[in-house]
């Protein structure tokens, strides 16, 4: 009896380590809600409403199965692409750019600045609420990151020493983006 309990414990801690491991893996995740409240936009830059849609969710594989290598390690393993090779580096179009994991609306050309360091740059987000920042210590210094607030998709980061009005730099990797074309 002793002996098929212990069994049983060691059994449970067997799972307890998987459990574990998994969650040690993505913490973040695991936390949030399973909503979130974003706004939705039209190409042409429109406010279309604040919605509560659930969060994308998907595991590592899927991810690498619908977005290109470069893609995939900028946005799922916090990635920077190398300065002045994105597309979207010296792209002025008027139109919006969305998540390129799950088409949330990120930024609006209108906020779009030439920042010349290699790497599009935005003033400001077209929407608070579409985009979070977390506090960033890796290679030894601080800095704020960029995540997709509907499927946490690493961005870029930013920093405070952009134009008015905000006086704010959002970094942003093009191969984070989708660029949507506003109507002429
Ligand atoms: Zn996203």
């Amino acid at each position: 009896m002793r002996r098929r309990n212990f069994s049983t414990l060691l059994a449970g801690l067997a799972g307890l380590t998987a459990c574990g491991g998994g969650q040690a893996k993505e913490p973040a995740r695991s936390r949030k809600p399973k909503m979130v409240k974003i706004v939705e936009f039209s190409a042409d830059g429109k406010r279309l409403g604040t919605v509560e849609v659930e969060r994308v969710v998907k595991t590592d594989e899927e991810w690498k199965q619908q977005l290109s290598p470069l893609a995939y390690k900028v946005t799922r393993r916090k990635g920077t692409e190398i300065a002045c090779t994105g597309i979207y580096d010296k792209h002025y179009e008027k139109g919006i750019y969305r998540c390129v994991c799950c088409g949330t609306a990120l930024f609006s050309s209108e906020h779009k600045f030439n920042s010349r360091t290699g790497w599009p740059s935005f003033f400001a987000p077209i929407a608070r609420e579409n985009i979070e920042t977390e506090a960033d210590f890796s290679f030894g210094m601080y800095r704020e990151e960029v995540l997709c607030k509907r499927c946490g998709a690493h961005l870029g980061h930013v920093f405070p020493d952009g134009p008015p009005p905000t006086n704010l730099r959002y970094c942003i990797n093009s191969a984070a983006l989708v660029f949507e074309k506003a109507a002429p």
